[in-house]
């Protein structure tokens, strides 16, 4: 039997920081490979060669080979083409196919986004047996890749793949791959059995991939500890809370970190005044100014500037957001937004701007490097959601010294210790029910600690700073999950 360390664990998902990242799953899919790697693991990312990855990632990469795969039921065959890159000790397959992948940023719609992740799941797969590079694991995340499980159980099951054990990460819930049968059952290929009984089935007309990823994974991992009891329960469950109480054996949650590396803020060359744990105080003001210069607000150190970095979508708390705007905003306070999305919620922003010149910014774009100055700009982070897997944006503001105030929901529970007046401890404020009244307490109480014991609020800014939230000790965790599964017959 192999070393632990030595385990090969191949990541299949729909994006990955740097090619391509609309959100969180495309972070963790290139940090905690990353970490394994550097745990002594071999890994191998297996992702869809689209077209809007940046030309300066694509004229590094090597064309490997290509062949013919059958999909659909009536056996219509695509081409596949293999692409190969690697990045600090990950190596990268992308797969080519023009039909699939040369349209959005990287999704659609559903409907075309089905035949796409359909036809991605199988090919992934394939590309493992034509480079002949057998995982122990093969860690699948989310729906776009929850068809690997049942490809590897069924059509794979006699290769050299099938002998590989699959996890199955549940990134966000919400998103399931839901369609009618008819369409999954001609896409997919997969055979007719599996639609008979309830493994996608949801009702009488309809599917889902997730449904089945589940059922046919050997584990299912999601990215909080209380997401994974959350997703049990019929509020959180996103209608597939009875599957995963049936599946509970085989469910943990691991929470995520983040790249401590690229969020560095004694390194990271995007910020106009870096600094560590000793200058972050005096620093953040510099970073604060330039931030409210290159936003447009009032530019004064002694303001508290509060930050929200986010897909603008209900999932996010927003609505609560909208409901106290007003009375969050006064001559001591700003706020600046980086988001983009719904937009009714990117209107509503709009808005709060127009009315509030020099005190609001709201920046609807999706901007890596501003994302950076807000982190270290601010002086704290609002993550009000309704629900939330895990959550970065807590963790980032935290490693930046910059105070989240959250809702007690997820990964935003794990990871933010309440502020404790008594004790001096804690990372955060927090407000547990789904109440905008409560999160104009939580933001007050943050304010009152700012304004009238600064000292105190240093206190917790270093303390954030000090709080691990790299992916040592998930990366461990996933490692011992792939040795279980390695490890049995
Ligand atoms: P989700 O995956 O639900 O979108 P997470 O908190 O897990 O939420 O991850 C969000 C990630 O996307 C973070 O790295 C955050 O900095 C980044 N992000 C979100 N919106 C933007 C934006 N408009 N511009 C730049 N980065 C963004």
């Amino acid at each position: 039997m192999s070393d632990s360390k030595q385990r090969k664990i191949a990541f299949i998902g729909s994006e990955s920081y740097p090619f391509v990242k609309t959100g969180g799953l495309g972070d963790v899919m290139y940090a905690l490979p990353r970490a394994l790697t550097r745990k002594g693991a071999s890994v191998r990312v297996i992702l869809p060669y689209y077209n809007c990855i940046p030309e300066k990632y694509k004229r590094h990469m090597r064309f490997l080979g290509s062949f013919m795969m059958d999909l659909c039921q009536d056996g219509h065959t695509y081409f596949v083409g293999i692409m190969e890159t690697e990045l600090d000790g990950v190596t990268y397959n992308f797969v080519e196919n023009r039909e699939f992948f040369d349209w959005g940023n990287p999704y659609t719609g559903l409907w075309e986004d089905i035949p796409k992740y359909c036809y991605f799941s199988k090919a992934a797969l394939a590309v493992l047996n034509y480079l002949e590079w057998i995982p122990d694991v093969i860690h699948c995340h989310d729906w776009q890749a929850a068809l690997v499980p049942v490809y590897l159980r069924t059509r794979f099951e006699p290769t050299p793949v099938g002998q590989a054990k699959s996890v199955l990460t549940i990134h966000n819930l919400r998103f399931q791959g839901v369609c009618s049968i008819d369409h999954l059952k001609y896409w997919s290929g997969l055979p007719d059995y599996l639609f008979d009984y309830p493994v996608f089935k949801v009702n009488d007309n309809e599917a889902n991939m997730f449904k089945g990823g589940l059922a046919y994974a050997d584990r299912i991992t999601t990215v909080s500890a209380t997401y994974a009891e959350e997703i049990q329960t019929g509020f959180y469950g996103e209608g597939l809370d009875s599957h995963l109480r049936y599946h509970s054996p085989k469910l943990r949650g691991i929470v995520n970190g983040i790249d401590v590396d690229i969020w560095n803020s004694a390194t990271d060359a995007l910020l106009p005044s870096p600094y560590d744990i000793g200058s972050v105080i005096e620093r953040k003001k510099e970073n604060k100014l330039a931030l409210q210069a290159s936003l447009g607000l009032d530019e004064d150190e002694n303001r508290f500037v509060i930050g929200l970095v986010s897909r603008l979508t209900d999932q996010k708390g927003l609505d609560l957001v909208n409901a106290i705007f007003q009375r969050i905003i006064d001559e001591k306070t700003q706020f600046a937004l980086l988001g983009t999305g719904d937009p009714r919620y990117e209107g509503a922003f709009r808005y709060y701007e127009s009315v509030n010149k020099g005190r609001v910014c709201s920046y609807i774009q999706y901007n890596e490097g501003l994302a950076h100055q807000i982190y270290a700009g601010c002086d704290a982070l609002l993550v009000p959601s309704l629900f939330e897997p895990c959550g970065l944006t807590q963790l980032i503001a935290m490693r930046y010294g910059t105070v989240p105030i959250v809702r007690e929901t997820g990964g935003l529970k794990d990871t933010v210790k309440p502020y404790d007046a008594e004790a001096n401890d804690g990372n955060g404020f927090t407000f547990d029910n789904y109440e905008a009244s409560l999160l104009l307490n939580a933001i007050n109480s943050a304010k009152a600690l700012y304004f009238d014991n600064r000292g105190r609020w240093d206190e917790m800014v270093r303390r954030d700073m000090e709080k691990d939230v790299s992916w040592e000790k998930s990366a461990e965790e996933y490692q011992a999950l792939y040795d279980d599964l390695a490890e049995q017959e």
